[in-house]
């Protein structure tokens, strides 16, 4: 909070005031010092006071974002905010997991993690159980031990956290990096500059008025000096840097509301210029909420669903549940259940209920096997997992080996039959099973499963699979395939891999992931909005193009593969970006290419990503977008934005959000301009008339700070415009004074100064104000003021009129304005007010003249509007 006050009083705009207080101190007038004095202090009470909130807004959205952590405690696996993690309990991590706190290795498949952060190591390091036997090791040789901080990049395992918080390894060194430094959006950047510029200007017009009033016969040189610092008040416009910090604060906070956590504050702006949504298909433009609908083997498929629909449930008494059609059905969902990480978990609230702990592919997977009353559980009990080669979105498949030497007793959960007699095994024999994308897995398969017998998978074979597969994937169905081979022996862990040869395919798993609903509509939203949706996904090109085709996202029938990138120049990549709307079976290594092609046509673009090597393409992308619910702790880590609900729909609901924000900084940029214009021209212009200041220092500053200050914060939350998603994006290099914003400035700025002027220029004589001063002081004070009240309400909109939001869609403007109004008239009328102001009492007659000229502003402004529309109308 200290240096957020420090912030506010080295700006330079207040030493010009601070400077102004001690002159008039020197100048032996003290009412003046204390008055300005009062004024700073205001000044940064309110900027303090705003971006106060700003910070604790953000940082409130930080916490937020502090990722949830799996861990198993008194027998239940759960997920658990990273910070309520304590010493003893034992945290799961896979790939794309941050380590939460510092632990012991306890379990480890091929656990990987990079510990570059701590060590300065770049590669990943093994993670094992074995002991280590030296007392004193340097950290990055502790292979069992895990720390706070650092990314698991391959593998899985678990961890006994043994410390915590600022006891850990990162926790000692945590002071070198607590200071984060908050970045400055190009927004702010470009208003530091503007305000360099004003502040020069400031320093010319003192100059230009100083002499102007030296000309004057017999000039008084305190009241030139006096005149000359309310002129370069006026040309500065106090309140505008905190108004944007706030209105970008509150903005996010909004965005939150919908359901989108900004983790930079940048990105609320550059939301407003995305011209092309790179999306993930899984999760994001589907609901994730998958379904085994099909068990398809050699050529024979089994509609699950309708099945289910006759009233089948998981571990339903013998004649609820679903019976296998052949005996490949049976061997087709052991092995999806054997080789998989989700788990079944019994709810908490419904004892009877069933539910699925991890992805939701796999969980899918078990509840079909369940249905057929094989548990997962079960299984693994029977089949112990005694080996594995993790899930990698590169390799579309993983693999599990299993041992058969255990007890036989599951039998009976396989319907019937042992994996001995399905796999023509004896005992002392391992299994590897493997699932993944059927493409791939008839790659490396030689033989299929038949009905008790293995052939080998001739060309014939090959087409019919691949017939099908395509079958399924056109309908939309997310298909996934199961193959198989015995091992004699277990194989040495590295060498792994290599069993992923030489298999029998079983057959594949089809998946209904229905497209989620408001997606299609939030495309059109975009289309119509300017901005492309682009699909990208690890998918089959036909499942993704079906998908596709039924949200509105393909134009074409065009589809780029994984393995068609990575053949691709660059050259041939930028010729074809524009026109591509899907590409399927992607590694995340091409999405960087994608955005990279895109870029360079200039676009700017949100990327979706939720594993750990799409944090490249995340950082990349202009708006690296993350998974709330689904997404890696990486991910997120590498994002600007998390979506809380993983949903398509609120990313667009953002990028609306950032267009309403963008253009309410711009609208309050632009009223309070044009006012300070209006009234900086209004002081020259009567200094050459070789009149007296119509406006003292004081009532510039209450102009400044609350007249201009108080609408320009209720602007801030003012709603989007009807078209904000009906036209094109800004472009981000725009200057901020483009698209009619010095026309606007130019042309309202003229009309204060005209009216205002005006006034002063007849007003002096008219209402004796050699002798009398305060009343025509008072007049061009209280039109101002009234000006400026009608322009908020008019600046509402760019082009609409005044009433096209309706009056009362937003209050606080209308508070603002009343408020102001009230103040304004207690300043003309209440005693004290009088003396700190220098104002007097009007007639009834002079305040209908102010009020006259000020809704003559106004008019003015909303004729310009109406020529604004037939314009655009033409
Ligand atoms: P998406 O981009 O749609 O999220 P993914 O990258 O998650 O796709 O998956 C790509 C492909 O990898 C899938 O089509 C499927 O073939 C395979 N796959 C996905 N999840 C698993 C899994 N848990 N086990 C085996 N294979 C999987
Ligand atoms: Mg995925």
């Amino acid at each position: 909070p200290l240096l957020i006050l420090w912030e506010q009083l080295i700006n330079p705009l207040v030493l010009i005031l601070i400077a102004a207080a001690v002159v008039s101190g020197v100048l032996n007038k003290w009412d003046s010092t204390i008055a300005i004095g009062v004024i700073v202090v205001l000044n940064a009470a309110l900027g303090f006071f705003q971006e106060y909130r700003a910070e604790q807004a953000m940082a409130a959205l930080k916490r937020m974002s502090a990722p949830a952590v799996r861990v198993r405690r008194g027998g239940r696996v759960l997920d658990v905010k990273s910070n309520e993690i304590v010493p003893g309990d034992i945290v799961i991590v896979e790939a794309g997991s941050i380590i939460p706190a510092d632990g012991r290795v306890i379990e480890s498949a091929n656990l990987r993690v990079l510990e570059a952060s701590l060590t300065g190591e770049s590669l990943p390091v093994d993670k094992s159980t074995a002991p280590l036997f030296n007392e004193e090791m340097p950290l990055g040789d502790r292979h069992n031990m895990v720390y706070m901080g650092t990314a698991v990049t391959y593998g899985r395992g678990e961890a006994l956290i043994t410390t915590t918080g600022m006891k850990t390894e990162l926790g000692k060194i945590a002071t070198l990096i607590q200071g984060v430094q908050g970045e400055r959006t190009p927004l702010q950047r470009r208003l530091d500059e503007l305000g360099k510029v004003l502040l020069v200007l400031a320093l010319v017009i003192i100059a230009v008025a100083f002499s102007l009033g030296f000309l004057r016969p017999a000039p008084n040189i305190e009241d030139l000096f006096v005149a000359a610092v309310a002129i370069a008040v006026a040309v500065v416009p106090e309140g505008l840097p905190a108004v944007v910090t706030i209105a970008l604060a509150l903005g996010a906070q909004r965005m939150l509301r919908r359901q989108a956590l900004i983790r930079k504050l940048p990105a609320v702006e550059t939301l407003g210029s995305v011209t092309v949504i790179c999306s993930d298909k899984t999760g994001t433009l589907t609901e994730n909420r998958m379904t085994v609908k099909v068990l398809d083997v050699a050529g024979h498929a089994q509609d699950v669903i309708e099945m289910i629909r006759q009233g089948h449930s998981i571990m339903g008494s013998d004649d609820q549940r679903l019976k296998f059609e052949t005996q490949g059905q049976a061997l087709l969902v052991a092995g999806a259940a054997l080789c998989n990480d989700a788990l079944l978990q019994i709810e908490d609230d419904n004892p009877n209920e069933y539910a699925a702990v991890g992805d939701p592919t796999e969980g899918a997977l078990l509840v079909a096997a369940g249905r057929y009353g094989m548990m997962k559980a079960t299984l693994d009990t029977a089949y112990p997992r005694v080996g594995e080669v993790p899930f990698e979105s590169d390799r579309k498949r993983m693999t599990t080996v299993h041992d058969l030497s255990g007890d036989e007793s599951a039998a009976a959960s396989l319907n019937g039959t042992s994996l001995h007699s399905l796999l023509g095994t004896g005992s002392g024999e391992y299994v590897a099973f493997t699932k993944g994308s059927v493409d791939g897995l008839l790659d490396i398969s030689t033989h299929i499963w038949l009905e008790n017998r293995v052939e080998p998978l001739d060309a014939g074979w090959r087409e019919r699979i691949t017939a099908s597969n395509d079958t399924l994937a056109r309908n939309g169905l997310r298909v996934l395939g199961v193959a198989y081979c015995t091992l004699e022996s277990l194989p040495d862990p590295d060498d792994l891999p290599q069993v992923e040869n030489g298999l029998v395919f079983v057959g594949m798993v089809g998946m209904i992931d229905p497209p989620r609903p408001e997606v299609k509509d939030a495309v059109a939203t975009s289309k119509t909005a300017g901005i492309r949706t682009v699909m990208i996904t690890g998918d089959h090109p036909l499942t993704a193009l079906s998908i596709a085709h039924d949200l509105g996202i393909a134009r074409n029938d065009r589809v780029i593969t994984g393995h068609e990138l990575a053949s691709m120049t660059p050259e041939q990549l930028d010729a074809v970006v524009e026109d591509v709307d899907v590409y399927a079976r992607v590694a995340p290594e091409h999405k960087l290419n994608i955005v990279a092609a895109l870029q360079k046509r200039g676009h700017v673009i949100a990327m979706t990503g939720d594993g750990v090597n799409d944090a490249p393409a995340l950082r990349r992308a202009n708006i690296g977008v993350a998974m709330g619910i689904t997404g890696t702790a990486v991910s997120k880590e590498a994002s600007d934005m998390v979506l809380l609900d993983d949903n398509f729909a609120t990313i667009v609901r953002a990028t609306e959000e950032g267009r309403t924000i963008y253009d309410n900084v711009r609208r309050f940029i632009k009223y309070i301009l044009a006012s300070n214009t209006g009234e900086v021209f209004v002081l020259l212009g009567t200094q050459a008339a070789g009149l007296p200041l119509p406006l003292n220092t004081l009532q510039i500053l209450y102009m400044n700070l609350v007249t201009d200050g108080l609408p320009a914060l209720a602007l801030a939350v003012e709603p989007g415009e009807k078209d904000v998603m009906r036209r094109p994006p800004f472009r981000p290099s725009e200057s901020l004074f483009a698209r009619g914003m010095w026309q606007h400035l130019v042309f309202v700025g003229a009309l204060i100064f005209g009216t205002s002027f005006a006034l002063s220029l007849l007003g002096y004589p008219a209402y004796d104000a050699a002798n009398h001063p305060g009343v025509w002081s008072t007049m061009v004070f209280t039109t101002l003021t009234l000006s400026q009240m009608g322009h908020a309400l008019a600046v509402r909109s760019d082009k609409e009129t005044l009433f096209s939001k309706g009056l009362f869609s937003n209050v606080p403007l209308l508070l603002a304005v009343g408020g102001t109004v009230l103040l304004q008239m207690a300043i003309i009328y209440v005693k004290p007010f009088q003396q700190f102001f220098g104002t007097a009492s009007l007639t009834l007659d002079q305040l209908a003249v102010c009020l006259g000229l000020s809704l003559a502003v106004t008019l003015g402004i909303e004729i310009r509007k109406a020529f604004l529309r037939r314009a655009d109308r033409a």
